[in-house]
């Protein structure tokens, strides 16, 4: 469901007055306490309220409680309009509101407190339910009491700072959720539970493969350990292959740049807000790049470029580093610093299409590569006239161009009609990971801009220089957010080729150690990961340990595996294989690997 088909729908309104009948609970629970923002969300909603005291779980079965009584007495929400001046006096007692009213009407805040360049709103809505009314512009339902009781879940409390700036109060958030049947919220809550089985900020520590110190090094900023910078480099080393064999020529850039260089492409009037403070080199401003664009484009530029040499594809696994505040900051999927397998792609108009085609084909083929198979994809079209660069024809031939190589693909798409930045359209590709949950990861981007901004030309057959096209694209999007899906997708449990440690050897005794090595070190000469686990645990901890870090293979040894010249081999699903020659458990390993496979 799209976000403005969510917003129409029953589940909305269902959810939205949930959350009004929870803020109501809250209020009498703490009859001074102050109410924030309480929006519905994807899957729930969710109320902010600064009070006298921390809450507590037992607070929330108590909210809980009180809401189903509310719920029972099915009182009706009343909507009406009241005038600003009436707005303040009805939250008179409530400053958070104030602001929001404020706001509301002077055009620069909506109604969940984000900053808007809208319209100024001179009437103002509330819907009132039993005592309780709440500035809000709808929709509801008709009354509480078509809130399914047993549809409806408080799930959890968390900290939020007022308008998401970590200067203003820290607020109390309850989390909700409710749906139209008791069914339907046991399958979301197996689905929250399944989901947090697969975070990937604890398997990263189960497994040792990255960590964050926010208070040492910074937050946001990722330290790949040993087995998580391996899979890393498997990953890269892939998909640079992949890249050189498709026609693509890998650059490097630094990772600043001077302030001249980010006036020129227009990072320091229109992205400055997600750029961090300059320094100084003698007398220059420089700044840390927030992209890679402007350094591939003084690579077109240090040559005079012909019709012939196009298209140019310039790819970099480039390290960027944007603001976010530290409100935002999640695990791997929302960071600071982050390395993008960026690529620039520079082409004649008349190649444009078959550009597209490739460039849409090789994203599903990395993608498919990593056990993604379904995709849908957004299609981000020319915002309204006076924003967007370029002229019309352009757009609507590079529009075009991109729906057709989405129709030839016969991946599921849908229109983002003005959606597009001002600067040209383009296209958003989602996977499905393997508990359904969608995660955007490529974007092609078209640009109008940049190619005028720096006076991109290439001589044309007729000895005149011609503005070269220009597609901006990520496939991957960032190494760190793709790392966080792919361990979530995986639940840890990595695919053989990229596993840190594909088998373990197990000796049941110490006299087994000395086979147990010479079969690691032929696996190894074979091209493979394998360890030998010599501690002095008992073999079934061994083997638990392993299915704990989730190795694919766990070969035990004692004297038959010895005398045979082979190993008892398990898998970490659980499955026993029974003993094996060498060989050939070498070579099922290896095709595990070609194949991309899993066990
Ligand atoms: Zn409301
Ligand atoms: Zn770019």
């Amino acid at each position: 469901m799209s976000r403005s088909d969510y917003a129409e729908s029953h589940l909305y309104r269902l959810r939205h007055s949930a959350a009004h009948v929870m803020a109501q609970a809250v209020l009498e629970m703490f009859p001074g306490g102050k109410l924030a923002i309480g929006p519905a969300i994807e899957d729930g909603f969710y109320y902010d309220f600064d009070l006298p005291r921390s809450l507590t779980p037992d607070d929330l079965v108590a909210i809980e409680k009180r809401m189903r009584e509310i719920i029972a007495a099915d009182h009706k929400f009343m909507r009406r309009e009241v005038t600003a001046e009436e707005a303040c006096r009805i939250f008179a007692d409530q400053p958070y509101k104030l602001e929001l009213i404020e706001g509301l009407v002077s055009g620069s805040l909506d109604e969940d407190g984000e900053s808007s360049a809208g319209e100024a709103q001179p009437t103002l809505t509330t819907y009132r339910h039993d005592n309780f009314e709440d500035l809000c512009r709808g929709p509801h339902l008709d009354s509480t009491g078509q809130i399914n009781p047993d549809g409806v879940k408080l799930l959890r409390i968390a900290g939020a700072y007022w308008r998401g700036d970590e200067r203003n109060p820290m607020l109390q958030r309850i989390y909700g959720t409710a749906w139209e049947t008791a069914e339907d919220l046991e399958d979301y809550l197996k689905r929250l539970a399944e989901a947090e089985k697969r975070d990937h900020r604890r398997l990263g520590t189960q497994l040792d493969l990255f960590s964050i110190h926010p208070d040492q090094l910074g937050g946001g900023l990722i330290l790949w350990h040993p087995k998580g910078a391996l899979i890393r480099h498997l990953v890269e080393d892939f998909c640079k292959r992949e890249h050189l064999a498709n026609g693509y020529e890998l650059v490097y850039s630094p990772h600043i740049g001077r302030s001249a260089l980010w006036e020129t492409s227009g990072h320091l009037g229109y992205y400055r807000e997600n750029m961090y403070a300059p320094m100084e080199i003698e007398g220059q401003q420089y700044y840390l790049k927030p992209m890679n664009c402007p350094f591939h484009i003084l690579i077109y530029k240090s040559a005079l470029r012909s019709y012939r040499d196009l298209p140019l594809r310039f790819a970099e696994w480039g390290t960027v580093y944007r603001y976010e505040r530290s409100g935002v900051l999640h695990g791997l999927l929302r960071v600071r610093g982050f390395t993008q397998d960026d690529a620039h792609h520079f082409c004649r108009p008349d190649q444009m299409p078959s550009e597209i085609d490739f460039v849409l084909n090789f994203s599903l083929h990395l993608l498919r590569s990593f056990g993604f198979d379904e995709f849908s994809a957004y299609l981000s079209t020319r915002p309204g006239e006076r924003k967007a660069v370029g002229d019309v024809q352009q757009w609507r031939a590079a529009e075009g161009a991109l729906e057709e190589a989405l129709k030839r693909t016969g991946i599921p798409y849908e229109i983002d009609e003005g959606g597009g930045a001002f600067y040209g359209p383009k296209i958003d590709l989602k996977v499905k990971d393997a508990i359904n949950r969608e995660w955007q990861l490529t974007t092609i981007q078209f640009d109008f801009n940049l190619p005028e901004r720096f006076d991109l030309t290439y001589m044309g057959e007729d000895g005149q220089p011609h503005r070269p096209y220009m597609v901006h694209r990520a496939l991957l999007g960032s190494m760190e957010r793709f790392f966080g899906i792919l361990i979530e997708h995986y639940g840890g449990a990595f695919p053989v080729w990229l596993a840190p440690v594909q088998a373990i050897l197990i000796p049941i005794a110490d006299r087994h150690v000395t086979y147990a090595r010479e079969v690691a070190a032929q696996m190894k000469a074979a091209g493979l990961r394998a360890l030998v686990d010599d501690g002095s645990d008992r073999m079934a901890n061994k083997i638990r340990k392993a299915q704990e870090q989730k190795i694919p293979y766990m070969l035990v040894v004692g004297d038959r595996e010895v005398q045979a010249g082979a190993v008892a081999v398990r898998l970490r699903s659980g499955q026993d294989l029974g003993p094996k020659p060498i060989d050939e458990l070498i070579a099922m390993v290896r095709e595990a690997v070609a194949s991309r496979g899993s066990v």
